[in-house]
């Protein structure tokens, strides 16, 4: 059957397949109900019928056994009454048919089990009659024949014994309509109470069948009337409705399915484009290119999962390197190049076209940049082009430890988003460089006058807050070339500035890197000294002067400075500091130019 079922639908389940198997199996019930039990109530009633039937027979022959003894005594009585030979047929006919009767009833009486000794009355009804056929019928009439003749007194007798018979047959009548009626009734009660239970085993599986029916379909309907509402409810822009819990093989469970699937990407997605948007925004608010790189990884990360991501970028004269990267959440801002092995960001970066390897274990080369990869646990990555304009900028670079990690959407979704990446670090990349300007000279290249100030007031703020006694100390060097006037008239204007440049690369060297020289304005030059007490600043001034007197841009001429060393002591302000580097600066002048004066001996 189930077979038949499914070779019948294709072994494909279907919305009311169930419903139209349980169908199948309610048809079978019902047909089963009303086989066995009609059947077995049209059994029952015919065997009552036929009992009834039984019992108005034996009425019946009753009725002839009496209407064979009548004929009998109507045709003795007028042959003996007339002595005509025709009242002799009703005679022998009665008794012909009196001999039939007896033995149909006997068998008929003997089979009613209901009135015991119904038989025994029977037998003795018909010995009474055909006692009265011998006694008084038979001899009467032969006594006749052979032309004796019969008196009143025997007439009467003959009457009185037939009178005998029909009464004690009236009885037996009495006896066998009461069976009748006994028979009868039985057999009404049966029908009713079969066709009751019929009936009742009839309803409840009808009951049963329009229950199972009922829930059979609501389980259809229910899904459809949630989907409907779902659907409804999404298109007025809510998306977070419920979703039926039909799980179903079949069309209304795969559109279920497929409906929960929908979802879930447009969950997704509304996900992806709340991360995109944040980005954006945040990468509009960024001011520095440090924040812009961190901003841009920490968002991709979280669009797309990966264990490393990077940006990497090309220079015309370092060729590429990573940017920035964010390695399992921890950030990393340092530019490190990238090794000559790593192909296939050069091949990338030529091709121009961003892409996924699905499972780095395929392309895996002994002792090559792919075998590294798969050494260092990577199993997938993606390439995603960054261009400004048609040129290329750099490449997105994520990495995961897990094979097929990246889908073509991913990278969709991040193609969309680089052009973005790259007006945002581009943008970052300006600012920074303005911001570089604000605090750069412009000839020199070395810090500013107004960067020289803020280092010297933050020094400063950093010493006030500070209530350590060992406080560290920390100097100025003031520096001004000597007789620069003469020398921009004797060599010109132009190669004064080259002098300036040399002498700024040359502070810069001789200085250590947390250390700040700047060009204090014309021809003045200062150098702060974070952590340095005046006798180490005294060292590094005679070694910038000593670099300088031997070391000129042009071996025609010599250029010398002053310098005036002044050390940070307690209660001084900005001014305070700059004044007693520039006292000493001028003693150096007033002693002869090309020297180094502390500006403690000036107290002294
Ligand atoms: P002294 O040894 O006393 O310092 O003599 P000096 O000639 O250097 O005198 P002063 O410091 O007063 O002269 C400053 C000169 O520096 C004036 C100006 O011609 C020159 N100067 C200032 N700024 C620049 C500059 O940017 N480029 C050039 N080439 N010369 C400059
Ligand atoms: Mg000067
Ligand atoms: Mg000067």
């Amino acid at each position: 059957m189930r077979k038949m079922l499914s070779d019948l639908l294709g072994g494909r389940k279907f919305v009311g397949s169930g419903l139209i198997k349980m169908n199948i199996w309610f048809m079978l019930v019902f047909i089963l109900n009303v086989s066995l039990g009609f059947g077995y109530l049209v059994h029952t009633v015919k065997t009552d019928y036929q009992q009834v039937r039984q019992a108005a027979d034996l009425r019946i022959q009753l009725l002839s056994l009496e209407n064979a003894l009548v004929d009998q005594e109507t045709g003795q009585r007028g042959y003996l009454l007339t002595g005509n030979n025709e009242f002799l047929e009703p005679f022998d006919r009665g008794m012909q048919k009196y001999a039939e009767m007896s033995a149909i009833l006997l068998d008929g009486a003997a089979t009613v089990d209901e009135h015991p000794g119904f038989g025994t009355q029977i037998k003795a009804l018909i010995e009474m009659g055909s006692n009265w056929k011998i006694e008084y019928g038979d001899a009467q009439v032969r006594k006749v024949m052979s032309g004796g003749s019969i008196t009143e007194t025997e007439l009467l007798r003959s009457k009185r014994q037939f009178d005998e018979f029909r009464s004690e047959e009236a009885e037996a009548l009495k006896v066998v309509e009461r069976l009748r009626d006994e028979r009868r009734t039985t057999m009404l009660h049966n029908l009713t109470y079969l066709f009751a239970a019929v009936g009742c085993v009839f309803i409840v599986v009808q009951f049963f069948m329009l229950y199972f029916l009922q829930k059979g379909l609501t389980r259809i309907t229910l899904p459809i009337i949630q989907l409907d509402r779902a659907v409804a409810s999404y298109e007025s822009g809510n998306i977070r409705s419920k979703l039926p819990a039909y799980r179903e093989d079949n069309e209304i469970g795969r559109l279920v399915e497929n409906f929960r699937l929908m979802h879930e990407e447009m969950e997704r997605e509304k996900n992806v484009l709340t991360e995109t948007y944040r980005l954006i925004n945040m990468l509009n608010q960024t001011r520095g290119l440090d924040e812009a790189y961190q901003v841009t990884l920490e968002s991709i990360s979280s669009l797309v999962e990966c264990e490393r991501v990077s940006v990497i970028t090309q220079n015309e004269i370092r060729g590429f390197s990573i940017k920035a990267l964010l390695y399992r959440g921890a950030f990393t801002r340092q530019e490190t190049p990238l090794s000559g092995e790593e192909e296939d960001v050069y091949d990338l970066l030529r091709g121009g076209f961003s892409m996924i390897h699905a499972d780095w274990s395929k392309y895996r080369a002994k002792g090559s940049i792919t075998d590294q990869l798969f050494e260092s646990g990577i199993r997938s990555s993606m390439h995603i082009i960054l261009r400004k304009e048609a040129r290329i900028f750099g490449v997105l670079n994520l990495m995961s430890e897990k094979a097929d990690s990246f889908s073509q959407q991913d990278k969709e979704r991040l193609e969309l988003l680089a052009p973005m990446i790259v007006t945002a670090l581009d943008n970052a990349t300006e600012t920074t460089r303005i911001r570089a300007m604000a605090h750069h000279d412009g000839l020199t290249g070395i810090w500013n006058r107004r960067y020289f100030e803020e280092s010297l007031e933050n020094l400063m703020l950093s010493q006030e807050r500070d209530s350590d006694p060992d406080k560290q100390p920390f100097s100025l060097i003031l520096l001004d070339v000597d007789r620069f006037k003469l020398f921009n008239d004797t060599w010109g204007h132009s190669e004064g500035d080259l002098v300036l440049k040399h002498l700024a690369a040359l502070l810069e060297e001789c200085v250590r890197p947390e250390d700040i020289p700047a060009r204090f304005g014309g021809e003045e030059f200062a150098v702060l000294l974070p952590r340095t007490g005046t006798e180490e600043a005294k060292t590094i001034a005679e070694r910038i002067r000593g670099e300088l007197e031997a070391n000129s841009p042009s071996r025609q001429y010599k250029v010398t400075a002053s310098l005036g060393v002044a050390e940070w002591e307690d209660g001084f302000d900005r001014q305070r500091l700059i004044e007693f580097a520039d006292r000493a600066l001028y003693q150096a002048k007033e002693d002869g130019r090309n020297r180094v004066v502390d500006s403690r001996t000036l107290r002294a």
